[in-house]
């Protein structure tokens, strides 16, 4: 017997979950098809909190992080959960450093409501960052922290009370596109949808280049340390922190859980490419926590330079971080979106939202039409 469904997801994770939730509020009849489970910490969602930051975005990308803005509060009214703080976004650095240089000529092109603050300003409303005379701060009010695998949570549980279908613990394999629709294996059984979303993360490659393009895999460390004084990182006092060091620049993450503060490094250390999603290694790379430790000494005086926990993600990137959006070439009943390239989550409602609106229209969006797949 092969069982029907009027669209399906496959891949109920970031994406996943988000088109899932878009489907369900519209009331299409929808399945998604999940390996794990939502909300899981094995593919791209692991480390708890995502940022949110606009000013920072490529430009083709800056116009979908704000649109999920209203999303991300539309997905709490729903859910009943906390997921957002709008805690903004603060970049330090000299004016001529790279990270301050991009947030400026991006809230310039965009036109993005932000504030510059001098030296002075910036030791003023935060006494306990150390400034150096001539660095300047951004600060972009736009940007946000989202709890992220609460956030898949919120959007299953909300789409499944609206008439959603999830399959957990259900790997696919074997999809057939034809005129009408798509076919495809389940946990031992055939299926048949009208329209697929492919949202597999770093799982692309196990599709075959014949159906998406390849992604390198890649996983992602960030990590914890304690605080002195953890009333001074809380999301509405302090915001994230994109600061320029040494060697380049780290972040911080506004503090969540009362009494730790989440960091990394910026520039691509902390990941490593990897050939396999499946059972990725969640231990630290290699001489990253005496170099984390040193920036922790450095620039955040109230944080105790002791690292107490880290966490290791993975996520499938293209070779120029635009995303794999879009019906696949030769079979127009499939929309892929992967290769989320290490800054998908902001986005990921709205991407979710153009899934469902092509999944019920048949009409790719003007972001799917510039991406593709
Ligand atoms: C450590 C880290 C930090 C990041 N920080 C940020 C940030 O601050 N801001 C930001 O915007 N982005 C950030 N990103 C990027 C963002 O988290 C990812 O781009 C996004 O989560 C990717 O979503 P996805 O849906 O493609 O993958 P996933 O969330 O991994 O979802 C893919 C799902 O598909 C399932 N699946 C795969 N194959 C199958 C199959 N055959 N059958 C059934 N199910 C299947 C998997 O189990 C998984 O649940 C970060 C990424 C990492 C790793």
């Amino acid at each position: 017997m092969v069982r029907t469904a009027e669209i399906g997801i496959i891949g109920v994770g970031t994406a996943g979950s988000m088109a899932l939730w878009q489907l369900a509020r519209r009331g299409v009849e929808v399945v998604g098809f999940e390996q794990f489970y939502p909300g899981h910490a094995l593919g791209a969602a692991g480390g708890d909190t995502r940022l949110c930051r606009i000013a920072s975005e490529g430009h083709e990308f800056i116009p979908m992080s704000r649109r999920a803005r209203p999303l991300w509060r539309e997905l709490e009214a729903e859910s009943g959960l906390s997921l957002y703080d709008a805690c903004g976004g603060l970049s330090i650095g000299q004016p001529d450093s790279a990270p301050i240089c991009k947030v400026t000529g991006n809230a310039e092109a965009f036109g993005l409501p932000h504030e510059k603050l001098d030296a002075a300003e910036l030791r003023r409303r935060y006494p306990h960052l150390p400034v150096q005379d001539g660095e300047i701060g951004f600060l972009d009010s736009e940007a946000g922290q989202v709890k992220a695998q609460v956030s898949i949570v919120a959007a299953t549980d909300v789409a499944e009370r609206a008439g959603a279908k999830i399959l957990r613990g259900c790997a696919v394999s074997d999809i057939r596109a034809d005129e009408d629709g798509v076919r495809f294996r389940a946990a031992g059984e055939d299926w048949r949808v009208r329209r697929l979303i492919l949202s597999p993360g770093a799982w692309a490659n196990a599709f075959g280049a014949a159906m998406l393009p390849a992604v390198t895999i890649k996983r992602v460390a960030v990590y914890w340390y304690p605080l002195r004084n953890a009333g001074l990182y809380r999301p509405d006092v302090f915001p994230i922190l994109e600061r320029q060091n040494g060697e380049g620049f780290f972040y911080a993450w506004p503090c969540i859980d009362g009494s730790t503060l989440k960091v990394a490094l910026g520039q691509g250390i902390g990941l490593e490419t990897i050939a396999s999603p499946d059972g990725f290694d969640q231990s630290l790379m290699d001489g990253l926590r005496p170099r984390m430790d040193a920036v922790v000494a450095e620039y955040l005086p109230d944080v105790i330079p002791v690292q107490i926990r880290h966490a290791v993600a993975i996520d499938g990137y293209t070779g120029d971080g635009s995303f794999i959006f879009g019906p696949l070439a030769g079979a127009p009943n499939i929309i892929a979106m992967t290769g989320l390239s290490g800054h998908g989550f902001k986005m990921a409602p709205e991407i979710g939202r153009q899934a469902a609106e092509w999944a019920t229209r048949g009409e790719p969006s003007a972001d799917m039409l510039k991406m593709r797949a």
